[in-house]
């Protein structure tokens, strides 16, 4: 069983209608949405949900006040002004660092697990899917595509299942390095802008340069700007970096996704032939 990751420097590249299409195109597999923050794979592989379970991804503080003799000890002592004067724990501030309930001199102060999301397994048109949910304005988005790749793992592993085909978290913070530590192979999807570009060197850096992990790299919507294009795929020859291939500009992209179907299901035009000859040119048809 391989994993791979597709991932990208920021959002809005295409990359979540390349692993889309790669659903469409590997027989065997379990998907899996990292992208916890901002998942939309959903949305065109329409999951059926048949297990969910709550995710609770750290403590948070919680004062009682019938026990609370309000000494303010609390207040000196946490760093990150989660507690407010009448001595009430802000959930989104609190760091969950225990301070508080240590110095507390009358134990009123609870250490409290915190929800804060919930994952899924459903059934798609394309086999499993592993999938979360993070709740509004909560963190530890780390911790939760982790479990989400841990799951997809196992399920892969029962069903004796060839791949599991991860949407990664874009960017280089926290939730990208749980979407690829210890992946197989990473695609970094990137578009002809400059910044497109600069941001593909600091994924690179990170995936190749920094973990070692076998990286692709594909250009989306190439033709947009050629000269740049061609700048990308002589820096991955440099690099000494597989660069996979290019996809062309197409407006079908977009009508695919508001239909709700991957682009090699809506069309066996250039998009799908580029994106299959990727899929091809990385081994693993
Ligand atoms: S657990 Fe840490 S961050 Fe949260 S209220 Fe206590 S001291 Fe502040
Ligand atoms: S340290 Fe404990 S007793 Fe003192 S104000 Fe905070 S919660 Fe109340």
């Amino acid at each position: 069983m391989k994993e791979l990751t597709i991932i990208s420097g920021k959002g809005g590249t295409g990359k979540t209608s390349i692993t889309a299409a790669f659903a469409s195109l590997a027989k065997s597999k379990v998907m899996a949405d990292c992208d916890v923050d901002a998942a939309d794979l959903h949305l065109i592989l329409k999951p059926e949900i048949k297990y969910r379970e709550k995710f609770y991804g750290g403590r948070i503080a919680y004062i009682n006040k019938d026990q609370c003799t309000e000494c303010d000890k609390c207040r000196e002592v946490c760093q990150f002004d989660a507690i407010s004067e009448d001595y009430i724990v802000d959930p989104i501030s609190c760091e969950g660092c225990s301070v508080c309930v240590h110095f507390c001199p009358v134990n009123a102060i609870d250490f409290t697990e915190h929800l804060n999301g919930e994952w899924f397994i459903s059934e798609t048109r394309f086999g499993p899917l592993v999938h979360a949910k993070l709740g509004v304005a909560e963190e530890n988005s780390g911790k939760l595509v982790s479990l989400v790749r841990q799951q997809a793992k196992l399920l892969a592993e029962e069903k004796k299942l060839d791949f599991v085909i991860i949407d990664g978290a874009p960017g280089v913070g926290c939730p990208v390095i749980s979407s690829i530590t210890g992946a197989d192979a990473v695609l970094v999807v990137t578009e002809p802008t400059l910044s497109g570009f600069h941001d593909l060197k600091r994924v690179v850096q990170l995936s190749y340069g920094h973990f070692h992990i076998p990286t692709f790299v594909c250009v989306n919507k190439y033709d947009l700007n050629i000269d740049i294009s061609d700048k990308i795929e002589k820096f991955c020859q440099i690099e000494n970096i597989d660069f996979v291939g290019k996809i062309i500009y197409d407006k079908i992209v977009t009508q695919a996704m508001v239909q709700g179907k991957s682009i090699i299901e809506f069309s066996d035009g250039a998009v799908a032939k580029d994106i299959t000859n990727i899929w091809k040119n990385m081994g693993f048809n």
